[in-house]
């Protein structure tokens, strides 16, 4: 069953259509002219639209061209409604991105028939448009932990760096290491080191604001962006997820695994910081300085 707008002037076409689509179970709505129609498409959001070219005030044209420019109902496939003589018509209302048309005095069989293939389309069309948001969204996810992975992570902050150098905003970059990360694989195996690592990627998504960016770096390693954040604040959030992180237990076989990270941050503006790369680079020089420093502890870059 789909929602099915008429638009058309004559009331007898219209009551017609709507008799023949409304037996198939379809549920249908009448709008009488142009302007009333696409007030119509608008806000009913009909699954298809019959649209009457020859009509007063706003023909089915005009209507169409609306229909296009708008956002919100661009999509709604149109079935233009013509007589038999009409065959110049027909192709301009085809160009001006109507799918396809039937003619008055209407045969029921034909008019069910092109209706349900426009349905089926524009269902075929939805279920891919689904799919490729679901697929882009996977390709920039890591598999383990469901966080960014490298490549949106280096994509994201280049974009994110030019903004905030051209509209002068504060941004940090904070780059954490798994301490002694080798030990875990080592004593209890690959798999519970897997889990340590979805472990810490759950508790990096409930310490970071929601419009800041977690991403897995690299095997052992996260990286995150933090919006509008200065140093100090930058430093306040690393440290307040370090917190965490030690005293978070990791629970995995009867085992309780003690986790601990180093990290380091870094913010742009800063007189040695000119793009992405060297903010990444002085996050990871400083937890570099964390890790020599004795571990589980944050360390900011001072240029
Ligand atoms: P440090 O405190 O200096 O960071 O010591 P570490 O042991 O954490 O560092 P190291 O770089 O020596 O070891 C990292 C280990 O992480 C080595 C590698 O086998 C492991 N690793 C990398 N990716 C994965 C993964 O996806 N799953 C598991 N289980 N282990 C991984
Ligand atoms: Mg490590
Ligand atoms: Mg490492």
């Amino acid at each position: 069953m789909a929602k099915i707008l008429i638009v058309d002037d004559s009331k007898l076409i219209a009551h017609v259509a709507k008799t023949m689509l409304t037996k198939k179970g379809h549920e249908v709505m009448l709008a009488q002219d142009g302007k009333a129609g696409l007030e119509a498409a608008k806000s009913g959001q009909p699954d298809i639209i019959l649209l009457d070219l020859i009509m007063p005030v706003m023909d089915g044209y005009e209507v169409c061209q609306h229909l296009k420019e708008d956002e919100t109902t661009q999509e709604i496939p149109i079935i233009m409604v013509t007589s038999k003589a009409e065959t110049s018509d027909k192709v301009k209302g085809l160009q001006m991105g109507a799918l396809d048309y039937v003619t008055k005095p209407f045969d029921e069989a034909e008019l069910i028939a092109r209706v349900n293939i426009h349905l089926k389309l524009r269902e075929l069309y939805q279920e891919v448009q689904e799919q490729n948001i679901l697929l882009q969204e996977m390709a920039n996810r890591d598999g383990l932990t469901g966080l960014y992975n490298h490549r949106y992570f280096h994509e994201q902050l280049s974009q994110d760096f030019l903004r905030a150098r051209r509209y002068h905003e504060t941004i940090s970059c904070v780059l954490l290491d798994i301490d002694f990360f080798k030990k875990f694989n080592d004593t209890y195996g690959h798999q519970t080191g897997d889990v340590v690592l979805r472990a810490l990627a759950e508790v990096i998504e409930r310490s970071i604001r929601e419009s800041d960016l977690a991403a897995r770096y690299g095997g052992e390693e996260f990286a995150l962006i933090m919006y509008h954040t200065d140093k100090a604040a930058a430093i306040e959030a690393a440290e307040r997820l370090r917190h965490m992180v030690e005293s978070h237990e990791v629970k995995d076989n009867g085992n309780v695994l003690q986790v601990t990270i180093s990290v380091g941050v870094a913010t742009f503006p800063h007189e040695t910081i000119h793009d992405a790369k060297e903010l990444i680079e002085f996050a990871d020089q400083a937890l570099y300085k964390a890790k020599d420093n004795g571990r589980n502890r944050v360390e900011a870059h001072e240029g």
